[in-house]
């Protein structure tokens, strides 16, 4: 027996097999179909795919006898590759020296012959072979040789397209990968869109709309003309700097945020309550007439009146209803002056503008 010399591109030889990912992968029906075919286009008991990788030849389909892989120093096919653009047909293995005395010669499996045609890779590298081989000595006619060859190439075909699917699959994934980022960057993008605007509409403090939310939506109110106008509340809290100085400023925030829970919780779907500014609120009631308006700011500031904040705090109230034509400006001067009037006449009191 003589041991199989090593290709002069042995190197490049691997590589190039390695790129196939094939070495101990599950057996595949596609690759047997075509063993199948070459064993009975040939006429042998046995057949076989087998790539040879640095210390072994392994199966990717093997047929009439058992196993996974043999050392490359016996492989039949590690002394085919040598030859890439040739058919290897070994009439009789006992009558060659490179395989008399080959374990799967004197042994089981007992070959006399065998013909292989190389596996070629796409940049022209023998890979291994597809090969056919039998426990007698035979020959094969031209046509059969030219039919193992078309074969081989089938299975060379077969094997770059699994490499292609494997290519495709895993840029298919990366996509999909990058298309998954790209999303969680627009939801997150326009999250904080939405709380970047929602922060520009809402006063830190209180929570409530701002004076910015509450002229925009005075305005839409106006503009929608739902046939009864929009009446407005412009409330202020009675002496409230008193209660700064006396009791400190952040009692005086907390005031602020207990009077902001009671307006949102009064007009909640039925209006929109706003911090306008300092210790001012403003009430947009949209479709309310101005007398049932006028209640509610009566409930209002009794409510307030009667709050258990631990102090006296009153507020006053100066209230408008939208006049045909006019503008959303002039609406709320006109209850600022009710507002006024009603610090006048004393405070804790509502005054509805004329
Ligand atoms: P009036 O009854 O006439 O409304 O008297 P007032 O003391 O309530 O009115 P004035 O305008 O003299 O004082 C308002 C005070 O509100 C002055 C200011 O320091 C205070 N203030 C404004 N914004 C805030 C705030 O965010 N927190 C606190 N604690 N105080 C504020
Ligand atoms: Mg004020
Ligand atoms: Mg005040």
């Amino acid at each position: 027996m003589i041991k199989p010399a090593l290709p002069t591109n042995e190197a490049e030889r691997l590589a190039a097999l390695q790129r196939y990912r094939i070495l101990d992968t599950p057996r595949e029906q596609a690759f047997d179909d075509l063993v199948t075919i070459a064993r009975a286009i040939c006429g042998t008991s046995m057949g076989a795919v087998s790539l040879i990788d640095g210390e072994r030849q392994w199966f990717k389909s093997l047929q009439g006898m058992d196993g996974e892989q043999t050392p490359r120093e016996e492989a039949f096919c590690a002394h085919a590759i040598l030859r890439p653009a040739d058919l290897t047909v070994v009439e009789d293995a006992l009558q060659d020296a490179r395989f008399r005395g080959n374990p799967s010669v004197t042994d089981d499996p007992f070959i006399r012959f065998y013909a292989g045609a190389p596996l070629l890779s796409s940049d022209g590298y023998a890979l291994g072979t597809l090969c056919v081989f039998d426990t007698s000595p035979g020959q094969l006619a031209d046509t059969q040789k030219q039919a193992l060859q078309a074969l081989s190439r089938q299975v060379s075909r077969l094997l770059e397209m699994r490499r292609l699917r494997r290519l495709i699959d895993h840029h298919q994934s990366e996509h999909d990968w990058y298309e998954a980022r790209l999303t969680e960057y627009y939801v997150q993008l326009e999250q904080q869109n939405l709380e970047l605007s929602e922060q520009t509409r809402t006063d830190p403090l209180t929570a409530l709309p701002n004076r910015r939310a509450l002229s925009a939506a005075l305005a839409e109110a106006i503009a929608r003309d739902a046939g009864v106008p929009p009446a407005v509340a412009i409330v202020d809290i009675d002496h409230f700097k008193q209660i700064n100085d006396i009791h400190g400023h952040t009692e005086g925030d907390r005031v602020l945020v207990e009077l902001a829970a009671v307006l949102r919780a009064q007009f909640a779907g039925r209006g929109m309550a706003a911090r306008y500014g300092g210790e001012e609120f403003v009430i947009l009631m949209p479709d309310t007439p101005l007398a049932q308006a006028e209640l509610q700011c009566q409930y209002l500031r009794q409510a307030v009146a009667h709050l258990p904040l631990g102090l006296p705090v009153t507020i006053s109230i100066g209230l408008a209803a939208q006049r045909a034509g006019e503008s959303a400006q002039e609406t709320l001067r006109r209850a600022d002056a009710a507002l006024y009037q009603a610090k006048a006449q004393g405070r804790d009191l509502v005054v509805v503008a004329g």
